[in-house]
């Protein structure tokens, strides 16, 4: 399965596709978390990156593009992938068609999870992530068993500094001029499913599932 998960930053796409990661046995790639590594670990792409992902705006594509090619040659990806928070312009959807077309396969599903802006703006002000593992939380309704540190890891949990409102709305902005456009080019391929994703994430799990097809 060779899936990818589109949606509004805050939608659940992270949340989503770690569930269908585990439950499928195929990663879960995303570019916002490789980035936010590269930046920790101070690589030259992490230092190019920086100023793009802490004021919310896009990374220039080449990077980004350069960043999944190299991903998708690693041998855990031959069985299938889950690409969350890209491709967020079709010039980076253009991108993987060629990768895929280069390897003799292709997308088999993209997965629309929409959301209420508003609804958004609330997940996101409330969001904490762990910079260890990438765990997510909310402050209301997915709690860590301690405050501020994470379950899975011990990690001390933290706010992404692109959360903050100012910020949020560059990304809603950026996301309805760049990345909504991508609904009609996987829409013309006949991939594109489109899930509700203001439901609890299980109900959205489920849905997530049925939109793949039987079995999955
Ligand atoms: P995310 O964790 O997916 O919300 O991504 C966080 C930030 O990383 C974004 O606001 C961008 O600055 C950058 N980023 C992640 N994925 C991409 C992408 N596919 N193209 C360009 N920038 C990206």
């Amino acid at each position: 399965m060779r899936v990818v998960f589109l949606g509004l930053p805050g939608a659940g796409k992270g949340t989503q596709a770690r569930l269908l990661s585990e439950a499928l046995e195929i990663p879960q790639i995303s570019t916002g978390d490789m980035l936010r590594q590269a930046m920790a670990d101070g690589t030259s792409l992490g230092k190019q990156a920086r100023e793009y992902v802490e004021s919310g705006r896009l990374v220039p594509d080449d990077l980004v593009l350069g960043l999944i090619a190299e991903r998708l040659r690693n041998p855990d990806a031959a069985r299938g992938f889950i690409l969350d928070g890209f491709p967020r312009t079709e010039e980076q959807a253009k991108g993987l068609d060629g990768l895929l077309v280069k390897t003799g396969t292709r997308l088999d599903r993209v997965i629309l999870i929409e959301l209420d802006p508003v609804v958004l703006a609330d997940r996101l002000g409330k969001r904490r992530s762990c910079p260890v593992c990438g765990a997510v939380y909310h402050l209301e309704s997915r709690r860590p068993e301690h405050t501020g540190v994470c379950d899975e890891c011990g990690g001390q949990l933290v706010e992404r500094p692109d959360d903050q409102p100012e910020r949020i709305r560059r990304r809603v902005e950026i996301f309805k001029a760049e990345t909504a456009p991508l609904e009609a080019y996987y829409d013309r391929q006949h991939i594109l499913a489109r899930v509700a994703g203001d439901g609890d994430i299980a109900d959205v799990q489920s849905a997530i599932r049925s939109a793949l097809g039987p079995g999955k």
